[in-house]
């Protein structure tokens, strides 16, 4: 018994040195990855109730030499923890922004970009600045340009980000809070914050053990929202009758495999325009 214990053990170790290693090439492979353009930007449409397709979540992939195509799962938090995250950010904005510049000149300018905002971007990066001089750079309309923040984000130094956040909507970004819901503070959040919309995962529901309470959170928040004239998005739409749920509580946008998956930008275009 005591030599399976050690060897437990020993394995144990090994697993975990094993994915410090790996840790610790992802972190190393970083400055090159972005040299060689090995970060690719994927969209995924945001519907309306028609399913018509008003913009796209930009949702970051990494092909990887040997690993082959990585998802953010695998990579966010290794950046989030090293600091690296706000330089990958930043480069996937600025994909966003030339995306936005090349739809612009083929007259598909109706179309917005929504993109990710780590909570370590508002440490590590003066989000304001770099925001405002792509948009400038690239020349788009910045309200094509669509913030997804988290609760997380706002939490800490809290007076500095709602006033970061009144900053770039004053400037005419649209500001999204992502995952809505899955923190504590969710409703006096909604109260606190200018916002443009929420966005309500179906996983809200399918965690949540007692149906008729969800349902209950769910017709309280889109009435609230509704009232505080912020829109609100459901993603995580994988069937038929999750849409027809969140449709008869009043959610209008959409976004979920049962319409698209993620896809690479040519692909998009292709189905879209
Ligand atoms: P998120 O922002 O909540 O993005 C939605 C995730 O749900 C995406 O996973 C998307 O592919 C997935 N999804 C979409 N529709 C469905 C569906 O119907 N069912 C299910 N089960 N999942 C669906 P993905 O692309 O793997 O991204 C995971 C997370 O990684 C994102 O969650 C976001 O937090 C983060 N992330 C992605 N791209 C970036 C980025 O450029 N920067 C930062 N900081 N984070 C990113
Ligand atoms: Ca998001
Ligand atoms: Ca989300
Ligand atoms: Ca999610």
């Amino acid at each position: 018994i005591k030599g399976d214990y050690q060897q437990s053990i020993a394995y144990y170790d090994d697993e975990l040195r094993k994915q410090m290693l790996e840790r610790q090439h992802m972190v190393s492979d970083f400055r090159s990855a972005i040299a060689k353009q090995e970060f690719r930007l994927y969209l995924q449409p945001q519907v309306d109730e028609q399913g018509t397709m008003l913009g796209a979540e930009a949702l970051v992939r990494w092909f990887r030499p040997v690993h082959g195509m990585m998802l953010p799962e695998e990579f966010v938090d290794v950046f989030e923890k090293s600091g690296l995250i706000s330089a990958m950010d930043q480069y996937v904005w600025e994909l966003a922004c030339k995306e936005l510049q090349r739809w612009k000149a083929m007259g598909k300018e109706q179309y917005y970009i929504s993109v990710n905002v780590s909570p370590k971007d508002f440490y590590f990066l003066d989000i304001y600045t770099t925001l405002t001089t792509l948009v400038e750079c690239y020349e788009i309309d910045p309200d094509k340009l669509r913030l997804e923040i988290t609760e997380t984000s706002v939490m800490k130094d809290a007076n500095k980000h709602l006033a970061l956040i009144d900053d770039l909507r004053t400037y005419g970004f649209r500001v999204v809070m992502d995952d809505f819901g899955r923190g504590y503070s969710s409703l006096n959040m909604l109260q606190d914050m200018n916002l443009d919309a929420i966005k309500i995962d179906m996983e809200f529901l399918r965690r949540n053990e007692d149906p008729e309470r969800s349902r209950m959170i769910l017709e309280m928040v889109l009435n609230l929202a509704k009232e505080l004239d912020i829109h609100v998005v459901t993603e995580g739409v994988e069937q038929k009758d999750q849409l027809q749920y969140m449709q008869e509580l009043g959610c209008t946008l959409f976004q979920g495999y049962y319409f698209a998956k993620p896809m690479p930008v040519n692909q998009f275009e292709k189905t879209y325009f």
